[in-house]
């Protein structure tokens, strides 16, 4: 059997693949398992920020893997404690949780949030979140997580998760009662088609945290490490959050998830009360200080903003493309018709990787190492389409 038959045979049938296997990544190109290349425009789903095996990647991975990989949370490691410092250095947070996934970020936010009610007196805390936002597919972050499709076959699920429309200040102060404990935003919502929360949104749910003694917790996961333009997306608006979950793009691909949080937040979590036998691993961590490393020494954030700006602009001249939103290189762009699935497959079928977000919108998010030179060829294939002469104009 080929992979893609010994897929389809022995691994659960959860995810919507496209009929390509990936062998060798370098830079912002993949080839195929029939050495066909393409330029990556998704990253992994925003996870490899720097690029398909970056040199000083590579290089701490395989240093690492032959030093240490692995020693418990019994025992403290070096590079743990170093990430944790770093971490709170780049997002004005005072401690870290360290983790493996997204969802065990916002697993620990969301129980940081609810302890930190009970230890108000609160006796089953609320957090209010946003229609439209994305936490993850365990249940406390599906728990938060507004979307029927997602939600449905698995309730009941965790109570205690109030929604509010996205940018809507009223219904947010309305939301408020005396059992709020916590308020959890996505600044920029990625899986539902890259829509930005507004300043004027952010600042209010600031104000209303510190007004009524509620955490404010940004899910970072997606929009963090540099993508936006700025090490978070909320610091855009200059909003500092209370609790901060980062993934993704941490590690350049090596597995790891942080739940940061400041002032009383970080002190909530006690004894015993969380925990994780692989998070904050010295091998992690070590690759994560790394990314951290590259992305300030070669100025990734620069050039997300850069190509970031020049990429929205170009796709705002393609045919069928009624509205491009994003900031930095998390771009979504808005098609006339229903034909985004159709769109994604034809530009993988060209040699580009994007993904479709429902039925008219295409996401991007490519290795923040990105050229312009290489938008123009997306642009061009974009508008070569046989789609967007026939199905995409509106
Ligand atoms: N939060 C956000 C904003 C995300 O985009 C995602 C994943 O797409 C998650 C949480 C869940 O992360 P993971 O898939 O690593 O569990």
């Amino acid at each position: 059997m080929n992979p893609l038959e010994l897929d389809s045979t022995y691994v659960m049938n959860t995810y919507r693949r496209q009929p390509v296997c990936f062998v060798k990544g370098q830079g912002t190109r993949l080839w195929d398992t029939n050495g066909k290349e393409y330029i990556d425009f998704l990253a992994g789903v925003a996870v490899c920020g720097l690029g398909h095996c970056h040199p000083a990647v590579t290089k701490t991975i395989q240093e690492q893997a032959g030093k240490l990989i692995h020693t418990s949370n019994v025992f403290v490691n070096e590079g743990g404690p170093a990430l944790a410092k770093e971490l709170t250095r780049l997002t004005g947070m005072d401690k870290a949780f360290l983790a493996n996934t997204g969802a065990e970020a916002v697993e620990t936010a969301i129980k940081l949030a609810k302890k930190y009610g009970r230890d108000k007196g609160i006796a089953r805390p609320e957090i209010i979140v946003m229609a439209g936002g994305f936490h993850g597919r365990t249940l406390g972050a599906l728990s938060a997580t507004m979307n029927p499709i997602y939600q449905e076959p698995f309730k009941p699920l965790l109570e205690g998760f109030i929604t509010v429309p996205r940018n809507d200040v009223h219904a947010l102060e309305q939301a408020i009662s005396p059992s709020t404990c916590a308020i959890l935003v996505e600044p920029i919502q990625g899986e539902t088609g890259v829509h930005i929360l507004t300043s004027e949104f952010l600042l209010r749910a600031r104000d209303l945290a510190d007004q009524h003694g509620l955490l404010l917790i940004a899910d970072e996961i997606q929009g963090g490490a540099g993508r936006t333009g700025k090490f978070l997306a909320i610091q855009h608006v200059g909003v500092v959050p209370d609790v901060v979950t980062l993934a993704k793009g941490l590690a350049n691909g090596i597995p790891i998830g942080v739940c940061l949080a400041r002032g009383v937040a970080a002190e909530v979590l006690g004894l015993g009360q969380h925990g994780s036998t692989f998070g904050g691993n010295p091998f992690a961590c070590t690759v994560a200080l790394t990314v951290l490393k590259v992305i300030e020494e070669e100025h990734i954030e620069a050039n997300a903003t850069d190509v970031g700006n020049y990429l929205m602009s170009a796709l705002r001249t393609v045919e069928g493309v009624i509205e491009v939103r994003g900031k930095g290189l998390m771009i979504g762009a808005q098609l006339a018709k229903p034909v985004a699935v159709k769109v994604a497959a034809e530009l993988l079928e060209k040699g580009f990787l994007v993904v479709a977000v429902g039925d008219s919108v295409i996401r991007l998010l490519p290795p923040l190492i990105l050229k312009r030179e290489e938008c123009d060829l997306l642009v061009a294939a974009f508008n070569s389409l046989k789609l967007a002469k026939e199905e995409v104009l509106a």
